[in-house]
């Protein structure tokens, strides 16, 4: 598990256990579940359509056999229902405000009797931005909730009639492999349901979640030039469990996600040009656009790689890379090649592979 999130979810537990640290516990509660939800809206904001319905990892024993989209669908049904069937009572959010028209889905239930071609097919359906909204409000809606909660109501249980309760909504699917929920949620108290479908079942789901996108980037890169429309190596960058490179539908470097189209400004000028990369224009040594912007503190080391490319070639540039990498132990370029690109330049080429 995470080993940041892990410590959190202690620290957190332990603290919700005494009365008197009990109001720190559920403030290290919601700091954990934003904490976890970015990574959800990160993914959601920058993966292709298409990522959230490929299953890389199917028929594996473990939550990353399934997809992104199942994924956050079935974190929040279950939290949707537990939080407001058993412990406010009220209605549910995906019942309360639409989101099973908004979000197109076929299903009702937390999604577990799904095998796996149809949970493939499940999530084709699923209009994701909508799914990650109602994800959302499902969250800042139990996130109320958990404020709201006095120590003594950690000890409060539920019984036969929450039983025949949850089985009336249809929630839950009476498929042996999801049969099990609602008894298994019945025999917890309000505390047992805080350890499990409002924070570790996140931090599972949300794990598997990362070695799903990682294994997409590394498929989406295999095969596609490494090197970067900007000048840096694919093969070599500290982002590329994050990014399937700037080549592909996968684009999820920096300057990609933070630009209000989701493309690289340095790729779509290349592409808008038609040239292999900014290694081939004449304006590079000016150039401020996207990862070249001044204030980005890595723009001279990216320059001096592209100049290096433009001087060198693609080949040479990789075997500087590798053996840059050998030599030193460094995650960002500008750390070697400073904040001058022709210094820079320099230093690359003083790197001897021969
Ligand atoms: S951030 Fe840039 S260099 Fe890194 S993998 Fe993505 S496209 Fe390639
Ligand atoms: S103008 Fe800048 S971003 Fe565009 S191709 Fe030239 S160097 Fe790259």
């Amino acid at each position: 598990m995470n080993q940041e999130w892990s410590e959190m979810n202690k620290e957190m537990q332990s603290l919700l256990s005494k009365k008197v640290t009990f109001p720190e516990g559920i403030s290290r509660l919601l700091a954990l579940r934003k904490l976890l939800f970015e990574q959800i809206t990160q993914i959601v904001m920058t993966y292709p359509a298409e990522a959230f319905y490929q299953m890389p990892f199917a028929g594996a024993a473990g939550y990353h056999s399934k997809t992104l989209a199942y994924s956050i669908w079935h974190i929040f049904r279950i939290e949707d229902i537990v939080a407001h069937e058993m412990i406010a009572e009220d209605q549910q959010i995906l019942f309360r405000q639409d989101f099973l028209k908004a979000t197109q889905s076929p299903i009702i239930t937390t999604g577990n009797e799904l095998s796996g071609d149809e949970i493939v097919e499940f999530s084709r359906q699923l209009n994701v931005r909508e799914l990650h909204r109602y994800a959302q409000e499902v969250m800042q809606s139990t996130d109320g909730i958990l404020q709201n909660l006095n120590y003594p109501d950690l000890k409060r249980g539920f019984g036969e009639e929450m039983i025949t309760k949850l089985k009336k909504t249809g929630c839950v699917s009476e498929a042996e492999e999801a049969g099990w929920l609602i008894p298994y949620w019945c025999g917890k108290d309000v505390q047992g349901l805080i350890r499990m479908p409002f924070s570790r079942h996140w931090i599972m789901h949300i794990e598997a979640m990362q070695r799903i996108k990682n294994k997409l980037c590394k498929q989406a890169r295999k095969g596609v030039d490494p090197i970067a429309y900007c000048g840096f190596s694919c093969n070599h960058c500290f982002l590329g469990a994050w990014c399937g490179s700037c080549r592909t539908a996968y684009n999820t470097c920096s300057f990609a996600t933070i630009s209000p189209d989701g493309r690289c400004p340095n790729a779509v000028c290349c592409q808008e040009k038609g040239i292999d990369g900014c290694y081939e224009c004449d304006l590079l040594e000016t150039c401020e656009k996207g990862f070249y912007i001044p204030s980005n503190d890595g723009a001279e080391a990216a320059k001096a790689q592209a100049l290096y490319i433009r001087k060198h070639g693609k080949k040479a540039f990789l075997q500087v890379h590798d053996r840059l990498h050998e030599q030193y132990d460094f995650a960002k370029t500008q750390e070697l090649l400073g904040q001058d690109h022709e210094e820079g330049l320099k230093i690359l080429e003083e790197v001897d592979i021969s």
